[in-house]
């Protein structure tokens, strides 16, 4: 994977210089974040990176019965290719107010960085293939792809890849925000809602009976005993609880979210399988209690090394644009691919901050830079 003599190449010499100029990056992106995508109903947005895709001329544009966008650029050998995706969803109900602001270098908008940017670098990359005739050896699949936020799950990335798999050999993802961020170390997650039912009865009335409640606050105790390792990094954070009915009534209904993460698959299953002992247990001391818990998550660890060609490709591009290096362990697209052994790092585009926030911005002044590394990256990854 040789950035180096890319560079030269004089029709990508064409499209860096295309790039000095990133008002039309800024005007796809605001055009895809007044789309709304809330994870689940990304339908409209996926519509209109299709129809994007399908104007440049690119083959096999497809929608899937989830939602996730296809396109293909061909190459010109039949080794198998470089998959680049970006996810359409936002963590933004459809009735957020998506109006744009300007104050001073940054432009605020719910999802303007994540991930309308990543989205829109998707479709400026593709038309920088397309307009510039680009010199790819391998097939390039522009992927946007759903249901990459909260409980969605990476469900629209798992599918992808299914689909996928046979034919691609190279990954990269693409994140809005944080220009210079690098990960190709994916963090494994779980997690759980843990619902525990009794009978309950009135608080003076039927003092004795077992509560719901009692009974998930001393799961939750003995949770937060246990000890996980520092290294290699292992966390859990009981997020939510909620339950019962009144001041005076003992609890027949009691929950809570607990999420579970970790660098190690083996130390993430050694955690869970410590909770599902205290959750086994739990059930176990009253006839009348019952503990139960549903997986709302599970994202599959998985890394590279920093070594991997495909890291230092992204590394060198980055150099090349001049952003300072920045490696994240994370939970990402890239999980998907990488816990399934396949070469994969997800990239940021451009500056920016408050994601997840109504009040998020961009600084779109790196908007070319970013584009300008994607472009060096995804020609050495496809060459
Ligand atoms: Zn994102």
């Amino acid at each position: 994977m040789d950035i180096q003599r890319w560079r030269s190449h004089p029709a990508v010499q064409r499209a860096i210089a295309d790039l000095s100029n990133y008002q039309p990056i800024l005007e796809t992106v605001i055009a895809i974040q007044q789309v709304p995508a809330p994870t689940f109903a990304e339908q409209r947005r996926g519509q209109l990176v299709a129809d994007r895709l399908r104007s440049l001329g690119l083959h096999d544009v497809v929608q899937d019965e989830m939602g996730n966008v296809y396109a293909r650029r061909p190459g010109t050998t039949q080794q198998p290719g470089l998959l680049v995706s970006a996810h359409l969803d936002t963590v933004f109900p459809q009735e957020t107010d998506l109006t744009i602001r300007r104050v001073g270098e940054r432009i605020y908008g719910p999802g303007i960085g994540d991930n309308s940017t990543g989205v829109a670098a998707l479709l400026h990359l593709a038309q920088l293939y397309t307009q510039h005739d680009l010199p790819n050896q391998r097939d390039i699949w522009f992927v946007a792809n759903i249901a990459e936020e909260g409980l969605g799950d990476l469900r629209g990335m798992r599918t992808v890849i299914e689909r996928l798999r046979p034919t691609i050999s190279n990954v990269i993802v693409l994140e809005g925000c944080d220009f210079g961020t690098l990960h190709h170390h994916a963090i494994g997650v779980r997690r759980y809602r843990i619902e525990a039912t009794a009978p309950g009865g009135h608080s003076w009335g039927n003092f004795g009976n077992p509560s719901a409640i009692h009974t998930l606050v001393r799961l939750a105790t003995r949770i937060t005993d246990i000890s996980v390792p520092r290294n290699p990094r292992t966390t859990f954070n009981i997020g939510t609880i909620e339950g019962g009915t009144s001041v005076n009534t003992i609890a027949q209904h009691a929950s809570m979210l607990l999420d579970m993460r970790s660098v190690s698959a083996p130390a993430l299953i050694d955690l869970v399988s410590q909770v599902d002992r205290l959750i086994r247990m739990a059930n176990s001391e009253h006839a009348h209690v019952r503990v139960s818990a549903v997986s709302v998550g599970d994202r599959p660890s998985g890394a590279i090394a920093r070594e991997h060609p495909l890291v230092q490709a992204a590394v060198s591009a980055y150099q090349l644009v001049g952003a300072t290096i920045n490696f994240q362990q994370s939970s990402t697209d890239a999980n998907i691919p990488l816990s399934l052994s396949i070469p994969a790092v997800c990239i940021g585009i451009t500056d920016g901050g408050n994601a997840h926030r109504t009040d998020e911005f961009i600084l779109p002044e790196n908007l070319g830079r970013g584009l300008h590394a994607l472009l060096l990256l995804s020609l050495a990854a496809s060459s």
